[in-house]
């Protein structure tokens, strides 16, 4: 499937989705789970990915973050597949709607933009969370993933490690948006500085060899050494 690019066998990227980007991954027994969901408007094309291509069901959909660029049409695929959804305490709160979205200022561009998409991208609901992550690590699916809190994007952030095929999911945390590896957009996190501190700190002794962002190309080889080299070696990811 040309919307599809298999990153290690049982490990799916979902290309051009106007959101986040979407993985899907197969668990050891072999049932299907999403990391990120997208704008609301990204749902369709889930769908079609699943229903017409793959032909499963997912059961599970992990948010590494509460923003609408990522949970968005996580509504619509638990009215369709019954799927049950995971986020940290901190964000599962928001995606409830317990707690109201931060508002963020926009440059006027951007203000424009975002109210002539609105109607098309931002039909968003409210939508329970079942699975409810705390603490700075822990494992999820039976310890298959270990979530790894990094506050500073948003309060909840998580990063999602996959030690068996060595592929971090970094969310917003670590995006690869423009051929560098940067982190959050400072102008939509809450503390961009503590941000870079914890993907310091946390990320420091986590290996892995893949890196698959919330934006941009993923990182197929040497992902370890590219975040080291920019957020660790030389106190970089600082602006
Ligand atoms: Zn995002
Ligand atoms: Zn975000």
């Amino acid at each position: 499937m040309k919307d599809v690019l298999e990153i290690v066998p049982g490990v799916f990227w979902i290309k051009g989705t106007l959101g986040s980007n979407i993985y899907m991954r197969m668990t050891n027994g072999k049932r299907l789970i999403l990391i990120d969901a997208g704008f609301p408007s990204d749902f369709f094309k889930v769908r079609r990915v699943l229903d017409n291509g793959l032909c499963l069901k997912p059961f599970l959909a992990i948010a590494t973050h509460y923003h609408l660029d990522h949970v968005g049409s996580l509504y619509r695929l638990k009215k369709r597949y019954g799927l049950k959804i995971a986020a940290h305490t901190e964000d599962a709160r928001l995606i409830e709607g317990k707690e109201a979205f931060e508002i963020y200022r926009l440059d006027l561009l951007r203000q424009i933009y975002y109210t002539a998409l609105s109607p098309f991208l931002f039909q968003f609901k409210h939508t329970q969370v079942e699975v409810k992550i705390s603490g700075i690590e822990s494992f999820i699916l039976g310890g298959e993933l270990l979530a790894i809190h990094i506050p500073g994007h948003t309060v909840g952030s998580i990063a999602l490690l996959d030690c068996q095929n060595g592929i971090l999911f970094s969310g917003d945390s670590i995006r690869n948006e423009k051929g560098y590896l940067e982190g959050p957009p400072p102008q939509f996190s809450t503390d961009y500085r503590l941000a870079c501190e914890k993907i310091r700190e946390r990320l420091t002794n986590v290996e892995f060899d893949i890196l698959l962002p919330g934006h941009g190309e993923p990182i197929l080889d040497g992902a370890k050494n590219a975040v080291a080299d920019r957020f660790m070696r030389n106190g970089e990811g600082i602006v």
